[in-house]
């Protein structure tokens, strides 16, 4: 007996459904919510899901179907049929479909969809009849054929063409052509005659232009519908949004397959689009916009300035329009029935469509909804006091990088108030941003690429413009509300963004914009106030962000802070960072690079005396003019970390580094030196190297210069005996780099405890709080933790030289095949930002493991980049570090990831994630570390 075909097809509809909200990987977001919605008892026009493994396959095939798939749809439809009462295809009383697409993850706007297919010849007297409205039926007709012939017949078929040639643009013209020729101006007042003239001369130009008649048949445009749905998963949008967002191509969109409703069939009919909770700030009050006697898409394709849902939602620009609230009161009211049941059932935010067809609601779509951080935040803080969702909940709910945004830059209010106001649109993006006008998508990542900032200008934006709006600092439309394209996905991004600000003319073509009586061109600075919608001319001054003035960010990172069982720390080398890093919230420093010290133009001298040195007296004599500078540097830091640890790296670069490269520089510096240029130059011959990566640098230098490692420990030990006497607590930790045996450490760290027993007799103390270790860069030095830790009280991973030596990959030069990398997927992600838990994890692990073997309680962090690269810190929590070190700026992205990681997998076995387990590991974590600051030498 032959098995069991799988199943292809999911109905839904009529209060029941085959599929539910948790089957999004078979179904796409759209069906599977479309399946709950309807298992909900909400009203839902019927119809069925064709999942994502027919889209993998049909791939795979090139386009042919599984064999149980033309049953199995021809089942659903009788079904939806049934429930309709209309048959598809039928003259008398035809049902129409629309057809859409719907991936795993919401993919706005960057996929096909196909309205009112079922309309042909045959069944257009019907569809007048059904509805007593001819004009009505050819204006569906002629959308059809709009979008079929340029969805199906055009992009599926892999027709190329010039942007503004496609078969739609054509279709356009023509429309255009012919409310000129009537005196129109809009599309709603051409009447049913000239729809229907229109509907001839679109099938003649189709027929002209492709090639092949406009199909008159019904399953022929349903199959043709359905297979451009799947063709567009691989159009170039999609591709390039893909790739933007991280999501991968195997994955493949569902196809829903759906009976129409009409928004559009008079003052009774609407559709919209609405949020249960404000995407932009995160307030709790029910927000969306809705157009009456509109279609589908119009809300969002951002042609007319919607009207807003509700009377507290009005902005300026849509006082003067009645809300859904006020023209259609009950219809409102069940509609508010409808968003309170789902988000309470969902337990997040929604996103919605809906659709009014003379006077009866329909739900069209349900699914979670994008929102800035700073929304983001507030949602999830107010969910968890409303009791809706629980605290480990919230904390998941905000992705680390979404905070990002809150520490994001502002218009400086002062510079706002002075400026030259140029306009007000709807503010769709957080923050603030300036920059110099560009005027298309490619122009602004042009321009964007040369690191020039620039502000994306145009009259909408469309999908095809992903790419420019990604590359610029903010976005600026003259049309289009809070759901327009422009809106979603600046939101989505976090990005500065505006829209819907109609006083801009826009000239494209000559790359003009006239606003206010101004005129501006590609050269001029203008500047954009997202939160308020303003738009200046020129270029405003920025402020830094304050995160802390936010309550709610204030709270998440409490309770963030209550769960996480890994530290954080930063990497900072001056007072300055050091302070910005507690603010943000480290915890202790995890990296002082000492080398950007000795750049300092009160120093670069004697460290270059020290360089060219012939003997170790005069190299001696050279070095210790810098310790005072060094001491004070350490002293510096120390102080403005207050007790925290703070971790110091000995110096790692190799000495030509510090020594200029052009001739005209080392004439000078041989004069200033009092040395001849030729033995200059023969000493900088010598230091020349051809992998100074893998050079003499690190240790290395230590080794062979014992006196720089001698300067500085004095400068740490005596800086940390100064405080130690002044009555401040400090904690230094000397971090000696790039170790690969433990004889290499062996040797640092006889001088270090050497100098360190010096200084305590020069200043007659009892003792000096420090600890020695290591970083962990060197893979050899992964390879024998367990004998390096016999030495090393703590050990750092420097996961940059640790990646560049594991995939002999240069860290400086990766940018000549990394993008071919990628796009091959040889590489899943850059390994420099985030890590490699396959090789150089392992290693990792394998460190961690042998190092704990040989010192039960042997500290371990990470200072690579990789400490504030959200995907990694979970990957430390998981290995079982301390703590990650990484720059101020990421430390608030850190202790969110390292509070996630914790929630998805608590360190302690058994444990559930919870308010308790959170509290007592933090304790722990707190007590140990109390403990290990007590351990003095
Ligand atoms: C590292 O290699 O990861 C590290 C932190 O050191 P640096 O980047 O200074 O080489
Ligand atoms: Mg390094």
């Amino acid at each position: 007996m032959a098995a069991k075909a799988p199943k292809y097809v999911y109905a839904f509809g009529g209060g029941t459904a085959d599929g539910r909200a948790e089957m999004k990987n078979l179904l796409g977001g759209k069906g599977a919510n479309l399946a709950e919605m309807s298992r909900l008892g909400i009203p839902v026009p019927p119809g069925f899901t064709i999942t994502t493994e027919v889209c993998a396959d049909f791939m795979k095939h090139k386009g042919a179907y599984p064999a149980a798939l033309k049953a199995q749809v021809d089942k659903a439809l009788a079904k939806v049929e049934k429930q309709m009462g209309r048959p598809f295809g039928d003259p008398a009383n035809p049902l129409l479909f629309s057809v859409r697409s719907g991936a795993r993850s919401s993919m706005p706007g960057m996929m096909e969809t196909v309205l009112n297919i079922g309309l042909t010849s045959r069944t257009l007297p019907g569809l007048i009849a059904q509805f007593g409205d001819e004009r009505f039926a050819y204006d569906a007709y002629r959308r059809l054929i709009m979008m079929y012939s340029d969805v199906v017949m055009e992009k599926a078929a892999g027709i190329e063409v010039e942007r503004d040639q496609g078969i739609r643009m054509q279709l356009e013209r023509i429309l255009e052509e012919k409310k000129r020729a009537r005196g129109v101006q809009l599309d709603t007042q051409l009447t049913a005659g000239d729809l229907k003239d229109l509907c001839e001369r679109f099938k003649k130009r189709i027929q002209e232009v492709l090639n092949k008649e406009f199909p008159d048949d019904p399953q022929e445009q349903l199959w043709g519908g359905i297979a451009a749905v799947f063709h567009s998963w691989n159009g170039k949008r999609a591709v390039s949004y893909r790739k933007i967002e991280g999501i991968p191509g195997e994955w493949g969109t569902a196809v829903n397959v759906q009976a129409m409703v009409f928004g559009n069939m008079g003052e009774e009919s609407a559709t919209g689009v609405a949020f249960t909770r404000d995407p932009a700030t995160g307030q709790r009050r029910f927000y969306g916009e809705f157009l009456i006697n509109a279609q589908g898409e119009d809300v969002v394709a951002g042609i007319r300035t919607p009207q807003s849902i509700n009377e507290i939602g009005k902005s300026d620009q849509t006082r003067h329009l009645s809300s859904l609230e006020s023209a259609m009161p009950k219809l409102y009211k069940q509609l508010v029935g409808i968003y309170k049941k789902l988000e309470k059932h969902y337990r997040d935010m929604q996103d919605i469509e809906f659709t009014i067809e003379r006077g009866t609601l329909w739900m069209l779509q349900t699914r979670v909804g994008k929102r800035t951080g700073t929304a983001a935040i507030r949602m999830a803080v107010e969910m968890a006091s409303e009791g809706l969702i629980s605290k480990p909940e919230a904390l998941m709910r905000v992705k680390p990088e979404q905070l990002d945004e809150l520490l994001h830059p502002m218009l400086d209010p002062a510079a706002e108030k002075a400026a030259v106001k140029l306009a007000t649109g709807l503010p769709a993006g957080p923050g603030g941003a300036t920059g110099k006008i560009a005027f298309t998508a490619d122009e602004a990542e042009s321009r964007a690429k040369t690191g020039e900032p620039v502000v994306l200008v145009r009259p909408e934006t469309s999908p095809e413009d992903v790419h420019g709006m990604h590359a610029a600092a903010a976005i600026l439309t003259s049309k289009g509300g809070m759901t327009s394209h422009a809106a979603l996905v600046a939101r989505g991004w976090g990005k500065c963004c505006i829209v819907g600000c109609g006083a801009l003319d826009i000239d494209t073509a000559n790359r003009r914009l006239t606003v206010n009586s101004r005129t501006l061109g590609p050269d001029d600075w203008i500047s954009l106030n997202g939160a308020r919608g303003v738009v200046y001319e020129g270029k405003l001054a920025m402020l830094e962000a304050d995160p802390e003035k936010n309550e709610d960010y204030r709270k998440l990172m409490k309770w963030a802070d209550q769960t996480r069982q890994l530290l954080v720390r930063a990497n900072a080398d001056t007072p300055e960072d050091a302070a910005q890093a507690v603010a943000f919230g480290a915890q202790g420093i995890g990296l002082t690079r000492t080398e950007h010290m000795f750049f300092a133009p009160d120093r670069i001298k004697a460290m270059r005396e020290m360089i060219v040195a012939e003997t170790e007296e005069a190299r001696r004599k050279a070095v210790m003019k810098l310790l005072p500078y060094q001491k004070n540097d350490f002293v510096g830091i120390l102080k403005a970390m207050g007790g925290r640890p703070v971790t110091i790296r000995l110096l790692d670069p190799p000495l030509h580094e510090f020594l200029p490269k052009e001739e005209r520089l080392v004439e000078e510096l041989a004069q200033e030196l009092g040395v001849r240029p030729a033995a200059l130059r023969a000493r900088m011959e010598q230091l020349h190297e051809l992998n100074p990566m893998l050079g003499h640098r690190g240790c290395r230098l230590g080794v062979s210069y014992p006196e720089i490692t001698e300067m500085q420990v004095r400068a740490i030990f005596e800086a940390t005996a100064e405080l130690t006497r002044q009555g401040e607590r400090v904690m230094p930790e000397v971090m000696v780099p790039l170790v690969g045996t433990l004889q290499e450490l062996d040797n640092q760290v006889e001088i270090i405890h050497r100098v360190a027993q010096e200084v305590v007799q020069e200043n007659a103390l009892r003792r000096l709080p420090y600890t020695v270790g290591t970083m962990i860069e060197v893979p050899r030095a992964a390879l024998t933790a367990g004998q390096i830790a016999q030495t090393a009280e703590f050990f750092s991973f420097g996961t940059n030289d640790l990646t560049q030596m594991t995939f002999g990959f240069s860290r400086d030069d990766i940018g000549g095949f990394l993008p071919y990398y990628l796009e091959q997927k040889i590489l899943p992600d850059d390994p420099f930002q985030t890590i490699d838990r396959i090789g150089v994890g392992r290693l990792v692990e394998l460190a961690v493991q042998e190092g704990r073997q040989t010192r039960p309680d042997l500290k371990i962090g990470i200072c690579g980049e990789h400490g504030g690269d959200p995907d990694s810190v979970m990957f430390c929590h998981r290995a079982g570090l301390n703590y990650v070190s990484c720059s101020p700026f990421r430390v608030p992205i850190a202790r969110l990831a390292a509070a996630q990681a914790a929630i998805l997998w608590p360190r302690k076995a058994g444990k559930k994630p919870g308010k308790k387990a959170a509290r007592k590991a933090e304790k722990k974590a707190a007590k140990k570390t109390a403990k290990k600051k007590a351990v003095k030498r």
